[in-house]
């Protein structure tokens, strides 16, 4: 029979859930289901506000994180910005202000430090951190956008759990518990920003391994990465590669400037429309490769990959199935853009510091 961690981990995974849809998607009694809610209130780990009236049957009441109850810690860094926030059962995260910094390593780390002390209290039972880099345990073994190496983060745990991923496979956790991606058994998730990062997911948890896609030569092979090898996919699916295609030299933030070339290519610009159309291309052949290779039932495209589908999405779709193999051809699985867009690294973030400490915290309350 189903039991309190079914019913916490329900009310996580389904924020906003009446008690009576909760009780009847598990099999649940409503008497079996009044003890256990009493057992979850009592150990602080979730509360009940009453149900908007539904106007029949006998009222209910919608299952929500307990006011003194446990939160996580998210740290998102990016690029350029900072901004440390928290998240409760449920997974919703508490509005949080951005915070630029200039790079520094040992300045960044001591304002975020700063910021997680003020912010969390005895309710913290974890911190889960998103940063733009390769990483390794707590470590960011390499982070080109940041110009960081073998930078220890450990120290952003505070003394709790503290989990560290890569923003663009947070993003893909992010969709397939929460977004466009839920429910499918396989699902692949691209982020492209600068280059393309993503991850396999499988039943909701990333596949081990460092899915460095962006790094796989379906690009050019006589073009250099800034990474050390040739011909890698990432740098012909953004704002550089458009660059190139536009013979203007390498833009200082591609990013923004693949923001300016989708611009002119929507207000008719025929050489803008052509390297937009070029970069699309790129993405839909290595895409194709990818459904090849893994076979997910879902494709979910975040940042710049949005863009490009809603602008150049014939060309995109083109160089998809002239990539994929014939009998594929027929039944491609959907490609979509992200749900969660820029909120998806945050909530990967939380999600991977809640993992697996639903049954830890209930059997310690
Ligand atoms: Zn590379």
């Amino acid at each position: 029979m189903p039991g309190a961690l079914d019913l916490l981990r329900y009310a996580h995974a389904h924020p906003g859930v009446t008690r009576a849809e909760a009780a009847a998607r598990l099999g649940l009694g409503s008497g079996a289901a009044t003890e256990i809610m009493g057992r979850l209130r009592a150990a602080r780990l979730l509360g009940e506000v009453a149900a908007p009236s539904a106007g029949r049957g006998r009222p209910t009441t919608v299952l929500v994180p307990h006011p003194e109850g446990p939160l996580v810690a998210v740290v998102e860094l990016t690029h350029a910005t900072w901004r440390v926030t928290t998240a409760a059962i449920g997974g919703e995260l508490a509005p949080a202000p951005v915070h630029r910094h200039t790079g520094d390593p040992a300045t960044v780390l001591r304002e975020i430090t700063d910021a997680l002390r003020a912010r969390t209290g005895d309710r913290l039972v974890a911190v889960g951190v998103s940063v733009p880099a390769t990483v390794r345990g707590a470590t960011v073994v390499q982070a080109a956008t940041l110009n960081w190496r073998d930078v220890d983060l450990s120290g952003l745990g505070l003394g709790r759990p503290l989990t560290v991923g890569n923003d663009a496979a947070l993003a893909g956790v992010a969709e397939a518990l929460r977004g466009a991606a839920r429910g499918h058994a396989v699902a692949l998730h691209l982020t492209v920003e600068v280059g393309v990062g993503g991850v396999v997911l499988i039943d909701g948890a990333p596949a081990p391994g460092a899915a460095e896609f962006g790094h796989v030569p379906f690009g050019d092979p006589a073009l250099h990465c800034p990474c050390g090898a040739t011909g890698c996919w990432d740098v012909t699916v953004d704002g550089r590669a458009m660059a190139r295609a536009l013979g203007r030299p390498a833009p200082a933030d591609p990013r923004a400037f693949a923001g300016e070339v989708l611009a002119a290519a929507r207000s008719g610009d025929a050489a803008a429309r052509a390297a937009v159309e070029r970069a699309a291309a790129a993405l839909g052949r290595g895409v194709g490769a990818l459904l090849n290779a893994l076979d997910p039932a879902v494709v979910t495209l975040g940042g710049l990959g949005v863009d490009l589908l809603e602008s150049a999405g014939d060309v995109f779709s083109a160089a998809v199935r002239r990539a994929a193999m014939a009998w594929r051809r027929d039944a491609l699985p959907p490609i979509v853009p992200a749900a969660l867009g820029s909120a998806g690294p945050a909530i990967g973030a939380a999600e991977s510091a809640f993992a697996g400490r639903l049954e830890e915290l209930l059997t310690r309350r």
